[in-house]
């Protein structure tokens, strides 16, 4: 199973993630987790990234791109099928997995979408901020990222709308709830998902 995964901030993304890419027994490449793993090694990379993690914007896209690249080479020499949390979130970045995903024989099958509405998003990411103390789940920069992710991330679910693979499932009920439902809507997608290429979308030409 080949799987985007695109949602906003708090939205369960990483716990899901986990979940399913454990149910299907594929990597979980989560691009917030591989930035955050530089940033605690002190790589080079790490240093790079840090002030754009601590600011909640994006880091940049080239940057991004290699990173994805390596992961999904791995995950493509490794048998193939993938969870991708975190990746795209741009229309140039939707643009760049799937030619990064076309080159490797390995493009998305799925673009998992999971809809939290903004103040539940807000009320979860304040709760982890007291256990897990990330550095951006600070009130503003949760703000921040949420603006991020209305303006440049939820444009591209259109464009996977119109490709024929965008599933989009309420995310509101609970962690194990949201898992079933996620679960029993991916099982009825095996099989029939057909990988058709896209044509660029229209958004990009505006990016
Ligand atoms: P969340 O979705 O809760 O914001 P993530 O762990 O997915 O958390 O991402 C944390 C941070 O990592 C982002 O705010 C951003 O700085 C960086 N990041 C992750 N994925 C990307 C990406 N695809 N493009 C640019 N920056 C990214």
């Amino acid at each position: 199973m080949r799987v985007l995964m695109i949602a906003p901030p708090g939205a369960g993304k990483g716990t899901q993630g986990a979940r399913i890419a454990a149910h299907f027994g594929v990597p979980h490449l989560a691009t917030g987790d591989l930035l955050r793993r530089h940033v605690a090694r002190g790589t080079s990379l790490g240093r790079t990234v840090q002030d754009y993690l601590d600011r909640g914007s994006l880091v940049p896209d080239r940057v991004m791109q290699d990173l994805v690249r390596r992961a999904l080479a791995d995950a493509t020499a490794a048998g193939g099928g993938y969870v991708l949390d975190g990746y795209p979130r741009t229309p140039a970045q939707a643009w760049a997995a799937y030619q990064i995903a076309t080159s490797l024989g390995a493009t998305a099958e799925v673009a998992l979408h999971l809809r939290v509405d903004d103040d539940e998003v807000v009320r979860r990411l304040l709760s982890r901020a007291g256990i897990e103390h990330r550095s951006d789940d600070t009130e503003p920069v949760i703000r921040r990222r949420l603006a991020l992710y209305h303006e440049v991330t939820e444009p591209i679910l259109d464009w996977y709308d119109r490709r024929g693979i965008l599933l989009s499932v309420d995310g509101m009920p609970s962690p194990d709830q949201v898992t079933a439902d996620v679960i029993a809507a991916l099982g009825t997608r095996r099989g029939q998902c057909v990988s058709r290429p896209g044509p660029v979308p229209e958004l990009l030409a505006a990016a």
